[in-house]
């Protein structure tokens, strides 16, 4: 049996942040069930740092994340880049383009309203004029992220404070046990801590049935992407994330090519989330719609989940009815773009760290967090 003092369950961007920050707290082992760290939802992002998306809480998050993104990693490499997020409407859609102008004023001082020349001076391709697109908002204060690079500098980072992250390790079996937790992977380890952070993504809530924890009622929500060529001669690299007002459409470059996005939300299992035919054709149909871009191969398609809480605010907290059980789950659709506050948070609460005041500031406090907060759970 190996002891800590946290043990941490999930490897991916949320298991492997978090425990980046308790390790120089206490002895800090993190679980991971499969061969390769980040292999679900945090290898599986659109990698975009940005403000046109989530509540309040997650865009004060991502703006607490922002010195994180900038500062170098230890390991010398970028976790991430400016590039501007561009978004767009159609006439039906103006109302949602200024509510969400409006929502995001308060976190980006380098927003610019544009009109249909300005919009298609940075995207040509996009279908401008008449039912199509009429208007657009940057923000140049948007980022790409490097998920991989930022998931190697926060296991360098556990690695240099003495703490341990196993593959490999999938927890089978949670047992409250002389007021700790003992975990028991399939392959028979046993390891023990007094708290036990619960950092399983889409599985977090089988996590809790293990240990014999009220369930949240998180939903796992499949998202599919497809990766295509541009047209021969159309230069893309600096083309921004581009995204509609509502949620329907996005796009963005990769190395030369273009990733696009139908904005799918399906109920899926936890799981190996593979593509359906549908929704590749529908990603396809969408580019066909939104731009000029004739589809003629697609290169390359994936799929991932994207977990949430009832109210979509990610939850940080001890549960009520288990000492020593902490959720860090429901980052659904912005877990690379809010780790850092995610992490700093999850300090705080668990090693007693001061709560960061640019924190409260943005209106985010422990009971905003709170697995126990209105909203939190379904049902
Ligand atoms: C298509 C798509 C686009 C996205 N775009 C963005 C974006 O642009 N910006 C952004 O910020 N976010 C984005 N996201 C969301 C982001 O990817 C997630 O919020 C984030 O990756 C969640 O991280 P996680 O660590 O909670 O989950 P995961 O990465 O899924 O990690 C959970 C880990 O727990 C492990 N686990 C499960 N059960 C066990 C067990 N029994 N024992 C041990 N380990 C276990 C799993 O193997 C897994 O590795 C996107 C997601 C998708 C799918």
């Amino acid at each position: 049996m190996k002891t800590a003092d946290f043990l941490i369950v999930g490897g991916g961007i949320a298991g492997v942040s978090a425990a980046s920050r308790l390790a120089p707290h206490g002895r800090t082992i993190l679980l991971e069930a499969e061969s390769a760290f980040g292999y679900h939802s945090s290898g599986r992002s659109a990698t975009f740092y940005h403000f046109g998306i989530g509540k309040s809480v997650v865009r004060g998050m991502t703006a607490f994340s922002r010195a994180h993104f900038e500062s170098p990693a230890a390991n010398g490499l970028d976790l991430s880049r400016p590039s501007p997020a561009l978004f767009i409407a159609t006439p039906e859609m103006l109302g949602v383009l200024d509510a969400l102008e409006q929502e995001m004023a308060p976190y980006s001082d380098r927003l610019e309203r544009l009109d249909v020349a300005g919009v298609r001076a940075i995207v040509p391709a996009l279908n401008c004029g008449g039912e199509g697109i009429v208007a657009g908002v940057i923000d140049r204060a948007a980022r790409r992220l490097d998920s991989e690079a930022l998931q190697q500098d926060y296991r360098a980072a556990l690695k240099k404070q003495g703490g341990e992250a196993i593959a490999d390790a999938r927890v089978a079996a949670i047992a409250r046990e002389g007021g700790g937790w003992t975990v028991t992977t399939a392959a028979g380890e046993k390891f023990a801590a007094p708290v036990l952070v619960n950092a399983a993504g889409a599985w977090a809530d089988g996590i809790a049935r293990l240990a014999g924890v009220a369930p949240l009622g998180l939903r796992p929500l499949r998202r599919t992407i497809i990766v295509f060529d541009p047209p021969e001669g159309c230069e893309v690299r600096d083309w921004p994330f581009t995204k509609t007002a509502v949620d329907d459409f996005y796009m963005l470059p990769e190395s030369g090519r273009l990733l696009a996005c139908p904005v799918d939300e399906v109920p899926d299992e936890p799981g190996d989330a593979q593509p359906e035919e549908y929704d590749i054709a529908l990603a396809a149909s969408k580019v066909e719609h939104y731009t000029s871009i004739p589809i003629r191969r697609i290169n390359h398609s994936w799929a991932g989940l994207r977990t949430f809480t009832e109210d979509r605010v990610p939850v940080a907290g001890f549960a009520a009815d288990a000492d020593g059980f902490f959720w860090l789950a429901g980052q659904g659709g912005y877990g690379l773009q809010t780790s850092p506050a995610m992490s700093v948070i999850t300090e705080s609460l668990i090693a007693g760290t001061p709560w960061p005041a640019e924190l409260t500031d943005w209106g985010i406090t422990p009971a905003a967090m709170s697995p126990e907060r209105p909203g939190a759970r379904r049902g």
